[in-house]
């Protein structure tokens, strides 16, 4: 986060600890948790209005919640968007998006690198409904710029991806959605708005899977969507309100409270990410690294640029092997020796996380589509926590000095 002012005059540091809803009357410092599913009425009259929206107010648990809105609120002013709405998971929140935005025959470009989920999602479930798309390579603007149709209505991309962290310049994806009058939707879940704010660069909606950097601590699961406050309220609220993929209360609470130290925890991993990347890269049984904040990184430039300086927390690498059968019992070696560091598919926890992208999230793809994705069986993706760096080290040399 940088030290700019938002409308009110307050920081985003001080956002970051004070936006949300009103203190209740008892005037508890720490954000009320409100579980409840209704909300009593002051009047009948109150309660028609508030049904027909002339007057703001809850009225029932699926159409909004007060905790929920302290989350919404906070999340906001971080991202720099007039508004926010808090879904069940990150799916949920790209699930919204779509069923608001989009109907039979419209098109959307997407990157081939997005998540698995996503990519599967717009691909293929909505196909179903006569929504068409097409993927693109995620760095090639060429690509993006050809694949755009008359009705395309919506650019959708993810920078860093996960796992070999390719970087798109987020202003240029912009650029070429609106010269296309579409809208560019983008997954800020690496980055965080502690790194990068998409709408300072142009992007209409971003979209944040809750359950990684923004909670913080692994604990739950949530989504979001931040937006202006007319696409908010004419196209994200009919339709949430109908289909509740809602943020439960008790989630939005951790996750509000984990928003009070994303910048500091997006500081603190990244720098020990970069540390680790240099590190790795000195290695002898490791033949690449993917990071964003190494100079070998083929974007590396638009990344810092993009990205306040910083590469992100999320490192992946390859260790050196002579084919596929190798290079898949080395990396599995490495991650059946930790003995500090989690085995675990996530992502944006304070624990070090160790996933083998090949056998996880690309394990559903052939080898063909797996070279193609560059998801190679030595590669693998780490989530660098909060441990400290040299335990950190000591973890991943075990296996990498006994490779079989
Ligand atoms: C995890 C993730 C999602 C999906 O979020 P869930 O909360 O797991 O539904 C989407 N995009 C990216 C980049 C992710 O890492």
């Amino acid at each position: 986060m940088s030290g700019k002012q938002d409308k009110e005059g307050l920081r985003l540091q001080t956002l970051a600890v004070r936006a949300a809803v009103e203190r209740s009357q008892y005037g508890e410092n720490s954000e009320a948790l409100y579980l409840t599913s209704g909300y009593v009425q002051p009047s009948a009259e109150a309660s028609a209005r508030r049904f027909a929206g002339e007057e703001d107010g809850y009225t029932y648990g699926r159409s909004g919640n007060p905790t929920v809105s302290s989350f919404e609120q906070r999340l906001a002013a971080l991202e720099g968007t007039e508004a926010c709405m808090a879904t069940s998971s990150g799916m949920s929140a790209i699930m919204l998006m779509c069923f608001s935005l989009l109907k039979a025959g419209d098109h959307v470009v997407f990157s081939q690198s997005m998540f698995g989920s996503t990519i599967k999602l717009i691909g293929s479930e909505f196909a179903r409904f006569g929504v068409e798309s097409t993927a693109v390579p995620q760095t090639d603007l060429a690509a993006w710029r050809a694949a755009v149709r008359p009705h395309t209505r919506l650019l959708f991309a993810e920078t860093p991806t996960n796992p070999l962290t390719e970087v798109c310049d987020i202003q240029a994806l912009a650029d070429l959605a609106h010269n296309a009058s579409a809208l560019l939707a983008l997954d800020n879940c690496f980055a965080t708005p502690a790194l990068q704010r998409p709408i300072e660069l142009g992007a209409d909606i971003i979209m944040h899977s809750g359950t990684k950097y923004l909670d913080g601590q692994g604990r739950v699961m949530a989504g979001a969507l931040c937006a202006s406050d007319k696409m908010v309220r004419e196209k994200f609220l009919p339709v949430q309100k109908n289909s509740g993929m809602i943020l439960s209360p008790f989630n939005a609470w951790v996750v509000l409270k984990g928003l009070e130290t994303l910048d500091l925890r997006m500081r603190a991993q990244s720098a020990l990410a970069h540390e680790l990347a240099l590190w790795l890269e000195q290695q002898p049984a490791v033949a690449r690294v993917h990071y964003p904040g190494l100079t070998s990184h083929p974007q590396h430039a638009l990344s810092m640029r993009q990205m306040n300086g910083l590469g992100g927390a999320v490192v992946s690498f390859e260790v050196r092997a002579s084919g596929p059968e190798q290079a898949r019992a080395r990396a599995f070696h490495v991650l059946d020796t930790l003995q500090t560091l989690s085995l675990c598919t996530n992502l944006g926890d304070t624990k070090t996380l160790l996933t083998h992208p090949a056998s996880t999230s690309h394990g559903k793809l052939s080898e063909a589509q797996r070279q193609a994705a560059g998801i190679g069986q030595g590669l693998i993706r780490v989530a660098v926590g909060l441990e400290h760096p040299q335990d950190v080290r000591d973890d991943l040399a075990r296996g990498l000095g006994t490779l079989p």
